[in-house]
């Protein structure tokens, strides 16, 4: 998924650290040490991992930083160095064919789009389906950046300040199923950005926890009714007590003794922007 040569751009300027030293990625806003490069590795490593375990036996969280979804195929920044949730996803695709990749954090995964934007008209089916503030970081992310093809779409939800609990969760429930049957996924990996939360210090909208027991609960659906491998990576969240309610709803709706799962009711957002967007993805213009 990553050029090569931005790859060893990374080791090499990692490695050329001395120890307790940093500085800037020359491609972005990443700050990176002497382990970077190895610690980067393990992160994206451990995607593809979930990803595979996923499919073979149950949900899996790979709770890693650093995160990924803003590192481009040649480009690092937004604090992320390899894009954990592509590689996962390029893996998952080559072994075991459509992928779709759902984004929920705060900022949209402009990385990741990037990549699916170069990979989504070669090889199996691919969706990227992805909810952010807008305008926010990294400035990408506006709707008119959905695409859609034979072999896959990349649908961008813009939100705003204004979104809150009912509207967040009333866009996944209108636009996951229906996409999700539309590519028919064997694997679905997550970039689980906690920062869409209430509470955020760095982001955060008015949005409150029981939306992560509404998302396990639609993603869940999903990968039953797909029969694919559901794979969550960490990405963004700030606020400790937030990601622990958020550790603990996900580990809750996929504990090991009892499926707690909860599905909402499918409902319109109450945003008359956001109900646009949805007319417009599910029954074109
Ligand atoms: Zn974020």
């Amino acid at each position: 998924m990553h050029d090569p040569a931005y790859i060893g751009l990374v080791e090499r300027i990692c490695e050329g650290l001395p120890e307790y030293f940093v500085a800037e990625l020359p491609t972005g806003d990443a700050i990176v040490g002497h382990d970077s490069f190895q610690i980067a590795l393990l992160a994206a490593g451990a995607a593809v991992d979930a990803a595979r375990r996923a499919r073979a036996d149950r949900p899996m969280f790979a709770l890693v930083r650093p995160p990924g979804h803003h590192a481009e195929p040649a480009r690092g920044m937004g604090f992320c160095v390899l894009n954990n949730v592509a590689v996962a996803a390029n893996a998952a695709r080559l072994n075991a064919g459509a992928t779709l990749i759902v984004d929920f954090d705060y900022h949209h995964g402009n990385g990741t789009q990037a990549w699916v934007q170069r990979a989504l008209d070669d090889g199996a089916p691919l969706g990227f389906i992805s909810t952010h503030a807008y305008p926010a970081y990294p400035g990408t992310g506006a709707f008119s950046e959905s695409r859609v093809s034979d072999n896959g779409f990349i649908i961008d939800v813009p939100l705003d300040l204004t979104t809150n609990t009912h509207d967040f969760i009333g866009v996944w429930s209108m636009l996951l199923p229906p996409l999700a049957a539309k590519l028919k996924p064997k694997t679905i990996v997550v970039s689980t950005g906690f920062d869409f939360l209430e509470g955020d210090p760095i982001a955060g909208l008015p949005v409150h926890v029981e939306a992560v027991d509404a998302l396990c609960g639609l993603l869940g659906e999903a990968a039953a009714e797909h029969d694919a491998g559901l794979a969550f990576v960490l990405e963004g969240g700030y606020s400790l007590p937030n990601l622990r309610a958020s550790g603990r709803a996900l580990a809750r709706s996929f504990g090991a003794d009892e499926n707690r799962v909860h599905v909402p009711t499918a409902h319109v957002p109450h945003d008359p922007r956001l109900k646009r967007i949805i007319e417009t993805v599910l029954h074109g213009e």
